[in-house]
C-alpha cells in the first residue's frame, strides 16, 4: 500500500485493545524502511504512557509530536514528509477532517487510528467522517473479555464522566455485541477453574 507521488488516506478503527496503535507503529515501521519520510502526531490529551511517544498496550512504541488541535499540524508539517501518521484520532477537532483532506491533496500518504464507536458504542467523531473519505479502512477487533469472540465494543466499567476519559485498565474492556451494555457495568471476573 506504499504510494508515492499520489496522496491517500488509511484508517485503522476498533473498539479499545483491538490493535490500532500497534498496526499504526507497524506501518510507520514499514514506510521506514521504504526510507520515506514520516512523521507522527498524537493528541495532548493521551499521555497514558508517555508524553512523547505513541505507544501500544503491549508497549510497543515510536516516538511523535503531541499538538494541541488538528491545525498544529501545520506547523510541525516539514517541507519534505511523505508518510503523516496520526494516532487517537477520536480525541481530535472536527477539524482534522480538513486537514488530512489537505494533507492528501498534496501527495502525502496519511494513517489515522482511532476509536470508531465511544462508550455507548455511538460513532465518535471525526472517526466515522474520515472511514468515509478515506481510501482504505481496517476495522479491527480485540478479544471479548466475557466470551473470548470477536469484540466491537469498548465496555466502561468504571463511574466516570463524560464522551471523553482517557484511560485503559479497570475503566475499560473489550466486549462482544452480546456481552455490551450502553451502561457502566462491573469489570467482568473471570470464574474460577
Ligand atoms: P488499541 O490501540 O486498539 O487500543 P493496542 O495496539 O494499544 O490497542 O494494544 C493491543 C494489545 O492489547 C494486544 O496486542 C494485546 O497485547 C493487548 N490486549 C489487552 N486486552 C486485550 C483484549 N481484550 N483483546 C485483545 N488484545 C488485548
Ligand atoms: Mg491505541
Amino acid at each position: 500500500m506504499v504510494l508515492r507521488g499520489s496522496g491517500w488516506i488509511e484508517v485503522i478503527v476498533g473498539g479499545m485493545y483491538s490493535g490500532k496503535t500497534e498496526e499504526l507503529i507497524r506501518r510507520v515501521r514499514r514506510a521506514e524502511y521504504a526510507r520515506l519520510k514520516i512523521q507522527v502526531f498524537k493528541p495532548k490529551i493521551d499521555d497514558r504512557y508517555h508524553a512523547e511517544d505513541v505507544t501500544s498496550h503491549n508497549q510497543n512504541s515510536v516516538s511523535s509530536i503531541p499538538i494541541e488541535n488538528s491545525e498544529e499540524i501545520w506547523v510541525h508539517l516539514k517541507d519534505d514528509t511523505q508518510v503523516v501518521a496520526i494516532d487517537e484520532g477520536q480525541f481530535f477537532d472536527n477539524g482534522l477532517v480538513e486537514v488530512v483532506q489537505a494533507l492528501a491533496e498534496r501527495g502525502i500518504r496519511v494513517m489515522i487510528a482511532g476509536l470508531d464507536t465511544d462508550w455507548q458504542a455511538k460513532p465518535f467523531e471525526p472517526m466515522p467522517t474520515l472511514m468515509a473519505i478515506a481510501e482504505n479502512v481496517t476495522k479491527q477487533h480485540a478479544v471479548c473479555m466475557v466470551c473470548g469472540d470477536a469484540a466491537s465494543r469498548t465496555q466502561r466499567v468504571a463511574q466516570v464522566d463524560g464522551q471523553v476519559v482517557v484511560g485503559s485498565h479497570g475503566i475499560y474492556e473489550a466486549r462482544c455485541r452480546e456481552h455490551f451494555k450502553p451502561e457502566v457495568l462491573p469489570p467482568h471476573v473471570h470464574a474460577e477453574a
